[in-house]
């Protein structure tokens, strides 16, 4: 028998699914045989990203632009994508942001720049998926969220005190909403990343000796790449992962210390 995370036919959504994790996250999808609807919010070149996706798997691949903090907008984006690229049968709320500010000059605007996308953004694409597996009866839903080690450590030095706790929140949603959506057949689990080489770590990302540092506080010593984030992902999408529901995979190469 051989061991293989077959989507075929499926369509999943993955949100901020552009670059970065999403991106990784998609071209996974798609190499399982998926048909991928990338939710983006103001990249340009998102359009050929899911084009050149399309045409290297042989799926349907499309990018389209919403606000995931917009409920409206997503509700009515959730029935479009189920027509125009097929049923939907799972969504990985990927898309975030990471906002850094010291804690003593922190604003209520900068708490909602941070808890709309990562936390009332996740919400609103969860409960759209919810709503039309509802409606269509369907019972096999998939649910993803990218959460963050973030959820449990404060880093030195990075003044993340809204960041972190909106991964403490999506932790803790995918626990609710796993309990609440269970008998409709729905699970919902958390990947949780340890640190990532992408454009969220703006500024440090370029700085090889804070990445040694990152890859020191690990068991494997090194970073994770985005492709090593995706499998975690698609797996929890997949049929093999049936009586998972209501928790998180950790993906940090043993984190220890930071
Ligand atoms: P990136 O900054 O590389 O990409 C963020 C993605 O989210 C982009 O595609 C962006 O779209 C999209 N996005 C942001 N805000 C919105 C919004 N309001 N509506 C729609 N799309 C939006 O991030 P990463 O790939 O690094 O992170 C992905 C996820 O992984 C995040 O949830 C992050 O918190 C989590 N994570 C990241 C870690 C890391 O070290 N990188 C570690 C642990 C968790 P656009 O391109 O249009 O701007």
């Amino acid at each position: 028998m051989v061991w293989q995370i077959d989507l075929k036919g499926k369509t999943i959504v993955v949100t901020g699914g552009n670059r970065g994790i999403g991106l990784a996250i998609s071209e996974q999808c798609a190499q399982a045989g998926a048909h991928v609807a990338i939710i983006y919010r103001s990249s340009q070149d998102a359009p050929e990203v899911a084009k050149k996706i399309g045409e290297k798997y042989e799926v349907h691949c499309e990018a389209y632009q919403a606000d995931v903090a917009d409920q409206a907008a997503i509700s009515e984006l959730f029935k479009k994508i189920y027509k125009d690229v097929g049923p939907v049968a799972g969504v990985v709320c990927n898309a975030g942001v990471n906002y850094k500010k010291p804690a003593i000059e922190l604003t209520k605007e900068d708490f909602d720049d941070n808890f709309g996308p990562n936390v009332w953004g996740v919400f609103t694409c969860a409960q759209a998926a919810a709503k039309l597996w509802k409606e269509h009866d369907y019972k096999n839903g998939r649910i993803v969220f990218v959460s963050s080690v973030a959820a449990t450590i404060a880093n030195k030095g990075e003044a993340q005190a809204f960041y972190n706790p909106t991964k403490a929140a999506v932790n803790s949603l995918a626990r609710n909403l796993a309990m609440e959506w269970a008998d409709q057949g729905i699970t919902v689990n958390c990947l949780s990343p340890g640190y990532v080489h992408t454009d969220m770590n703006a500024g440090l990302k370029d700085d090889p000796e804070f990445e040694k540092k990152v890859a020191a506080s690990t068991m494997l010593n090194r970073i994770s790449t985005p492709d090593e984030q995706a499998g975690t992902a698609v797996f929890l999408l997949s049929d093999y992962a049936s009586y998972i529901t209501g928790t998180q995979l950790i993906v940090d190469g043993g984190l220890h210390s930071w």
